[in-house]
């Protein structure tokens, strides 16, 4: 009995073990059988193995570290909502944002589980199997920890109750929604590169960040905890994202331009996206931690520069889009939230003007542009209010084809002129908010001719109960409209001012801090 059994194996050794070793060449079926989606959008992978995982973390490691951060993030929550949290915020004004957040960004985090859970099945390598598994994972454990960690404002405050019915059909969450919805039906190649590279990589720091760092200021402690306890995984999915991309560029040059065409393609729907970002960050929290400009200036230009230098050495060229979306920090935010305040009677949240301190900050941060452009129809607004006149807009936007957001982005050089382009396919004309969008449609026209844009659903009268019947005179269609969004007018919506939310707050807290 001489056989040497050695009792320690280094980490290495260990996850090889526990991860690559579990993997076999299939026998008595075909791999292409196997893996039926590897091949059609045209990558090439010669080696699997080659692929690092960039963690080499065991499952059984994962299992104990995430327990580790659910049992601190689940204290601090229940904390939270024991003491009344809700009453030590900045404002319940604030809350509006987490209305945006749970609407537009938990859902997506659901469907990035299911995403990367295909993935897991259907990449052959056993290295990027594991990883894709562990995201999956995370992924669910966010969509539920956010749900979680503000469920305990549903108790108290409107615009909460009905979110996933919300993500489904009213018409600015089409915006995340049909990202995710275009992610999650192309092939696993792009699907990764959408989510773990463009969205993950390129654009986490500016959606999750100032939404956590958001809620730091605003005395939200709940969504504090579980932006922090998300935060580790997410450096996790950002290193794995780049991992795929250094993978793929070095197995074969053909990769190259088809992964240039996804960032360009990714980048700029996940720059889209972030518009709901920007008006957040300058125009919703009642504190404020940075502008849009700023934020975009950190994460983007330094951050998404020194990424895409590092990446130039693969010959990857920066995004189609990138110099458009330095052009118009100084106006997203702005354009934006007047459109919200313009149709703040069909959203799921508040909306309101800026206050006089408000616009003195906008003014401070954006010297160029706010006193100019955007001041004077802030005024306008704010003095038609005080008349009693507080303007809904009755009418409904044209929306981008590819990204769905109202068409009413300026063009990049001329901000007093809106961008519009157009293409006809098969005949129909289709129209856009800017050349990257474009672009996106005229590479796949196929897949964008089926867009479902809220607009067109409400005027080809899909968006109405089937109790209602339109050709009666007196059909009021955004009532209807309404009501089959389950969007209760004047509670869940329109300016905060009238609120039962303000008033509600200010009178809980009257009661928490008097007698
Ligand atoms: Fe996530
Ligand atoms: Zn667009």
């Amino acid at each position: 009995m001489d056989t040497k059994v050695k009792t320690r194996l280094n980490l290495r050794e260990r996850y090889n073990l526990m991860t690559r070793d579990l993997d076999w060449e299939p026998s008595y079926q075909s791999i292409k059988d196997i893996f039926p989606f590897l091949e059609y959008e045209g990558i090439k992978v010669h080696d699997w193995d080659k692929f690092e995982d960039p963690f080499r973390m065991t499952m059984s490691a994962y299992w104990k570290y995430q327990a580790e951060k659910e049992r601190k993030l689940y204290a601090i929550i229940d904390a939270f909502a024991q003491n009344n949290g809700h009453l030590t915020l900045t404002d319940a004004r604030y809350l509006n944002t987490i209305k945006l957040f749970l609407t537009g960004v938990t859902p997506l985090e659901y469907m990035s589980g299911h995403g990367f859970t295909h993935l897991g099945r259907h990449f052959k390598g056993a290295g990027p199997k594991v990883a894709c598994q562990m995201q999956a994972l995370d992924e669910l454990r966010h969509a539920q920890t956010q749900l979680h960690a503000v469920s305990n404002y549903n108790k108290y405050y409107n615009g909460f109750q009905e979110w996933r019915h919300w993500h489904d059909r009213v018409w600015y969450l089409s915006v995340p929604k049909s990202f995710f919805d275009d992610a999650a039906t192309s092939g696993p190649f792009e699907y990764i590169l959408s989510i773990s590279f463009a969205f993950e990589y390129v654009l986490t720091n500016l959606l999750f960040v100032p939404f956590i760092s958001g809620a730091a200021y605003n005395g939200d402690m709940s969504a504090m905890a579980f932006g922090f306890s998300a935060q580790s995984d997410e450096a996790r999915h950002m290193t794995l994202g780049l991992s795929v991309i250094k993978f793929l560029l070095e197995q074969d040059p053909d990769n190259l331009p088809i992964i240039q065409r996804w960032i360009d393609k990714w980048f700029w729907r996940g720059y889209r996206v972030l518009t709901l970002v920007a008006m957040m960050m300058d125009y919703m929290l009642p504190k404020r931690v940075m502008s849009w400009k700023e934020a975009w200036e950190v994460y983007g230009e330094e951050n998404g520069g020194a990424l895409f230098r590092d990446l130039g050495r693969y010959g990857v060229k920066v995004p189609m889009g990138w110099e458009q979306a330095c052009k118009e920090k100084d106006h997203l935010s702005h354009m934006a939230w007047n459109v919200f305040y313009n149709y703040g009677g069909a959203a799921s949240f508040h909306t309101w003007a800026p206050s006089p301190q408000d616009m003195d900050w906008l003014s401070s941060k954006y010297p160029d542009t706010f006193d100019k452009h955007y001041r004077p129809l802030w005024e306008h607004y704010a003095a038609e209010q005080k008349a009693g006149r507080r303007f809904y807009n009755a009418t409904l936007p044209m929306l981008c084809q590819t990204c769905q957001v109202p068409m009413f982005f300026t063009e990049p050089d001329d901000p007093t002129k809106i961008c519009y382009r157009e293409s006809t396919y098969k005949g129909d004309k289709y129209h856009f908010c800017s050349d990257g969008c474009k672009h996106i449609f005229d590479n796949e026209p196929e897949k964008f001719i089926q867009s479902w844009l809220p607009v067109h659903q409400i005027y080809q009268g899909n968006c109405f109960p089937a109790d209602v019947d339109p050709t009666q005179p007196d059909f009021d269609a955004l009532a209807e409209v309404l009501r089959w969004y389950k969007i209760r007018p004047g509670e869940d919506n329109m300016d905060y001012a009238d609120s039962p939310d303000k008033r509600n707050f200010k009178a809980w807290r009257e009661q928490a801090t008097t007698n």
